[in-house]
């Protein structure tokens, strides 16, 4: 490193440097070996509002950090000052050159540095470098500000975006749920008018039993669960005796109360499984699924024994109403539910035939 020597320094030097000591804005300490302080520039009195005098009381710079910390100068934790403190003395000892910052209370900020020189000497330096930080900070707040404007407004609008975009979530989802439950409530709506469609459909209005072609499909369902399930069946045909005369008697009025009080006596002996429909007039089929030969006979004559024995009023006259049935049995060589059907009719015709308000059993194909 090139040195500058001043050897032997002129007068004209002396005076120079002299008066550049007091015009430089920077403070200068200058320290010798045993850390005594020799020189302070007037930057430096200003800077650490030294009093005057104490120069005269030949410091070391010890003192000097003494009056700072006395005068509240630093801008130091009082719990971290004694480690600052010795960390800065140690540096000046050692004669460091790395540059520090330091912190006054009165918001200036310093670079501090040592330098070592010649007879092991100390020359401190205390650039006050708080103007250009202001300036620097100015620069930076303008750039941040730009920044923390257009982040702020950034933001806001996400904010904004996005509190719109909940609304709408919110508002769609409220929608979704009205929607729901419209449709619910339509879906449930549909079925039930189905299920009323179907009623009309499938239902004897007069009597509630199935109507003719519902008793017939259900025949069928019937002898197809029979046959896939290998399960009996006994489908009974049932016809009103003498219901001309009923009408006659007691009106048709009358007689389509017999026929109602008819279905209702045959259901309140029927299972659930079982079923009743008109297939027309005064005539009926019911199915007896799972029921085998064996007891067919027993079941359908009690059926008709219930028909015979339940008082049946009309007005204030009684109407006696019986009925004749004929039963017949799923067999082996019953090609469909018609077959069976016909059967239990055979089996009427001589119920019909024998006298009226009885039973006759077509219970095997064999027989028929
Ligand atoms: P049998 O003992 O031989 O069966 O004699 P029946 O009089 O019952 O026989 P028939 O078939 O001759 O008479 C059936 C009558 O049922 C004829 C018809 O006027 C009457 N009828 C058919 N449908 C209805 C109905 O819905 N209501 C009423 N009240 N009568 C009906
Ligand atoms: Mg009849
Ligand atoms: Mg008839």
């Amino acid at each position: 490193m090139p040195q500058v020597r001043i050897s032997p320094p002129t007068d004209a030097i002396v005076t120079a440097l002299a008066t550049a000591w007091e015009v430089v804005d920077f403070g200068i300490v200058l320290l010798d070996a045993g850390l005594t302080v020799q020189a302070v520039n007037r930057a430096f009195t200003r800077m650490a509002n030294l009093p005057p005098g104490l120069l005269e009381s030949r410091p070391r710079f010890r003192d000097l950090v003494d009056h700072a910390v006395t005068n509240d100068l630093y801008d130091v934790p009082p719990n971290a000052l004694p480690v600052y403190l010795r960390a800065l003395d140690k540096e000046i000892r050692l004669g460091s050159a790395a540059p520090r910052r330091i912190k006054l209370k009165d918001g200036r900020r310093m670079v501090f540095r040592c330098a070592v020189a010649p007879h092991d000497w100390r020359i401190l330096t205390y650039v006050d470098i708080s103007r250009e930080l202001r300036l620097a900070s100015a620069e930076a707040a303008e750039r941040a500000g730009v920044d923390a404007r257009f982040n702020s407004e950034t933001m806001e609008s996400q904010a904004t975006y996005l509190a719109a975009l909940a609304e709408a979530a919110a508002e769609s989802a409220e929608r979704a749920e009205i929607s729901r439950i419209l449709l619910e409530k339509e879906i449930a709506e549909r079925r039930q008018i189905e299920i009323k469609l179907r009623i009309l459909a499938t239902t004897d209005g007069l009597t509630g039993a199935f109507n003719r072609s519902e008793s017939i499909a259900a025949a069928h369902r019937a002898f197809q669960d029979a046959r896939q399930s290998r399960r009996d069946l006994t489908l009974v045909m049932v016809d009103v005796d003498h219901f001309k005369a009923i009408n006659d008697c007691h009106g048709h009025a009358g007689g389509d109360h017999a026929l109602r009080h008819l279905v209702d006596v045959l259901r309140a002996g029927l299972r659930d499984q079982d079923f009743v429909g008109r297939l027309g007039g005064e005539e009926f089929l019911i199915a007896l699924p799972g029921v085998p030969p064996e007891t067919a006979g027993s079941i359908a004559e009690r059926l008709r024994r219930r028909v015979a024995e339940s008082p049946l009023t009309f007005g204030d006259r009684s109407i006696a109403l019986t009925v004749s049935m004929g039963a017949a049995s799923l067999s082996s060589g019953d090609a469909s539910a018609e077959a069976v059907i016909l059967r239990a009719d055979g089996a009427l015709y001589r119920a019909k035939a024998a006298g009226r308000n009885r039973l006759e059993l077509a219970l095997h194909a064999e027989a028929a």
